[in-house]
């Protein structure tokens, strides 16, 4: 038999999957994929119930329906000062996974070079691969994920077609500030090339940060793209709406791929999407103040239990180094031990590095999602006290 695509292939099923199935057999409680364990609005809920028997169940416009559109166009607006035409800058997708997609392809030609930061989400390198591209990576370490500016400029070249990052970013927690957002506006200016910019945290900004596109600053509004997800903005993970705005020219050869992926996506979550983004204000201060609360309280207990934890200021994200418990484990051997030690299951940060094996220097650092109900970040930190116990007396026995 001829092979399948060799880039495909050599993947295995992504971590998440992997973990959350193992979370399942294990009864174990499930701190590794990043979802809420609460349904997002129930307004915006009966919305989508409501439209399914009032509105068109036909394929909607390819770009999406118009009043998702209008409602993105009135949100960039309104949070960011962003003008755009929603007819030629706005189009919908089926989740930010498949806006990243249908945004690789439609910018890249094989050979040119896409610079990407490490750690990476998951399915930014396989596109990147597969449009045959060639990835520029750039590493960012904890506990701090600092961008070294002379690393990051070693990256770019004449070769160099586009910049692909995330902020507030995953897994990391990492707000990328004003001077590193110029940092890279001057070097897409000198190389004359794009960004990709997944913005799906944009709503999970913590401490009176503002999250700033990268599209908003000085010439950057013809380069950019910014991707958001309803998923992340109303809790609804699993709805897979998500929206592209940006540059009109390069939002109409993305709009190819588009049509050619998934075409477009069902009508009536687009409708309750368009009504949860004109919610007032408080909605979304809500939601940011909520995760914070849930993220001092859950860093707060890792602190106590031992962990180093690094700082986050968004995301569902926690990282945290769990050498000072005494343990020198590679990360994905404990991250099995805790699943069937202590009953909690996390992802190895490891995971989000490029061939980075066992032994590397991300390799004693795991993922939690803190995105729970307080009784449930209660339980597992009682868990993971424990478990820290259980550890310390071997550790002196
Ligand atoms: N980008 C990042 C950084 C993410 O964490 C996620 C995960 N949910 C996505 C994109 C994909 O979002 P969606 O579920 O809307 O496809
Ligand atoms: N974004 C989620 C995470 O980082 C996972 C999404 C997925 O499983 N594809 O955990």
């Amino acid at each position: 038999m001829k092979k399948a695509n060799d880039i495909l292939s050599s993947y295995g099923t992504t971590i998440f999957e992997v973990m959350s199935r193992l979370a399942v057999e294990q009864g174990a409680i499930n701190l590794g994929q990043g979802f809420p364990d609460e349904d997002g609005p129930e307004d915006v809920r009966r919305r989508a119930a409501e439209a399914l028997m009032t509105e068109s169940n036909q394929y909607p416009s390819m770009w999406g329906v118009p009043a998702l559109r209008q409602a993105v166009a009135r949100h960039d607006r309104h949070f960011y000062g962003i003008g755009l035409d929603w007819q030629t800058q706005v189009m919908v997708t089926s989740g930010a996974t498949e806006a990243l997609t249908a945004s690789i392809l439609a910018l890249v030609n094989p050979g040119d070079e896409v610079v990407l930061f490490e750690p990476l989400y998951d399915s930014y390198l396989p596109i990147v691969r597969l449009a045959g591209a060639v990835p520029r990576l750039v590493r960012l370490d904890p506990p701090h994920w600092r961008i070294d500016p002379e690393s990051l400029a070693a990256a770019f070249s004449d070769r160099t077609k586009l910049i692909l990052f995330n902020t507030p970013m995953n897994p990391t927690g990492k707000v990328f500030t004003r001077e590193e957002l110029e940092l890279i506006a001057s070097l897409l200016r000198r190389y004359d090339c794009y960004a990709i910019c997944d913005e799906v945290y944009e709503h999970l900004i913590f401490d009176d940060r503002k999250h700033i596109p990268l599209m908003t600053l000085p010439g950057m509004a013809e380069r950019c793209v910014r991707i958001a997800s309803a998923g992340k903005t109303f809790s609804l993970t699993g709805w897979k709406v998500g929206y592209i705005s940006g540059a009109a020219d390069m939002l109409s050869v993305i709009a190819k791929a588009h049509q050619f992926l998934t075409f477009t996506t069902p009508p009536n979550l687009q409708h309750a999407v368009a009504y949860g983004l004109a919610k007032p204000d408080s909605y979304f201060d809500g939601l940011s103040r909520s995760f914070a609360e849930r993220r001092d309280f859950f860093a707060g207990g890792l602190g106590d239990i031992g962990f180093g934890v690094s700082p986050c200021g968004g995301t569902y994200f926690l990282i945290a180094d769990y050498r000072p418990l005494g343990i020198d484990l590679p990360a994905g051997e404990f991250c099995r031990l805790l699943i069937e030690q202590a009953g909690v299951a996390v992802i190895p940060v490891s995971a989000f590095y490029a061939g980075e094996g066992q032994g590397g220097p991300t390799d004693h650092y795991v993922r939690f999602c803190f995105c729970k109900r307080r009784e449930v970040l209660e339980d597992a930190l009682s868990r993971l006290r424990r478990f820290a116990g259980q550890c310390r007396r071997r550790a002196v026995g």
